[in-house]
């Protein structure tokens, strides 16, 4: 993923590769400055050349290592690190709010101040979250916090825990807890192909959704994670299920 440059590091690349989001696909591109057109792109940021070739290395399935390759859901492909016609952007605030609200969760106050919390469209959902922007595929949000626990008895509820599988076995990532967790965990789950914008998986022992169809304002995120992952669903509840997530 690229993550966000610091203002120390910007690059002064003039016509060089820029991360862009392209408004007609509603993705993310890299994109050389010149062929930049007002209106239709937006600059993200500036990117070395160095960086750019060394991104998007096609990996053979069975060599697929969730550490070090992010599977592409466009091409159908493993890359290392990532797919290069359909990059990826870690999207996240350092400090998304100053409110210092004894009423927020600890949870609540990671939430970035381009998304808001209200309840959800599901029936029976609670609250879900909504994006008061235009986010385009290819933005990624996370890692998903929570208590790590060996034992799924112990996960508190359905619909907040993730397993995380690695080579040296899996653990649960339970966030019941909104004080000891993040946002992430008020993004519902769906089913319904039609509905999902966004992707879950597995990087570095750590699990992040990626936006793969581009959210609209005052669209609600929910997320899914992708046949090729083979998964298995636990307890399936109105509200949403027992995210059982086998990357590798
Ligand atoms: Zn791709």
């Amino acid at each position: 993923m690229v993550e966000p440059e610091d203002n120390a590091e910007k690059q002064h690349n003039s016509n060089g590769w820029r991360l862009v989001i392209d408004f007609e696909e509603g993705a993310l591109k890299f994109m050389k400055q010149k062929y930049i057109i007002n209106g239709t792109h937006q600059e993200i940021q500036s990117l070395s050349d160095k960086f750019v070739k060394s991104i998007g290395k096609p990996i053979e399935d069975e060599y697929f290592d969730s550490e070090k390759h992010i599977y592409c859901g466009f091409c159908n492909k493993y890359y290392e690190p990532f797919c290069r016609e359909h990059p990826l952007f870690h999207y996240y605030e350092k400090n998304p709010t100053n409110e210092e609200s004894t009423t927020l969760t600890a949870a609540e106050k990671t939430l970035p101040r381009v998304l808001s919390i209200r309840p959800s469209k599901l029936p029976g959902a609670g609250n879900g979250v909504f994006s008061k922007i235009f986010i385009p595929s290819g933005v990624v949000f996370g890692p998903y916090e929570g208590v790590k626990l060996f034992n799924a008895e112990k996960c508190a509820k359905e619909g907040y825990t993730w397993e995380v599988v690695d080579k040296f076995g899996s653990y649960f990532l339970d966030s019941s807890d909104p004080n000891q967790s993040n946002w992430l965990r008020y993004i519902n789950c769906t089913r319904r192909e039609s509905e999902q914008n966004l992707f879950a998986f597995q990087n570095g022992g750590c699990i992040y959704y990626r936006v793969y169809r581009p959210i609209r304002i005052g669209g609600e995120l929910l997320v899914w994670y992708g046949d090729k992952f083979g998964f298995d669903v636990i307890g399936q509840k109105e509200k949403a299920l027992q995210n059982v997530f086998h990357a590798s």
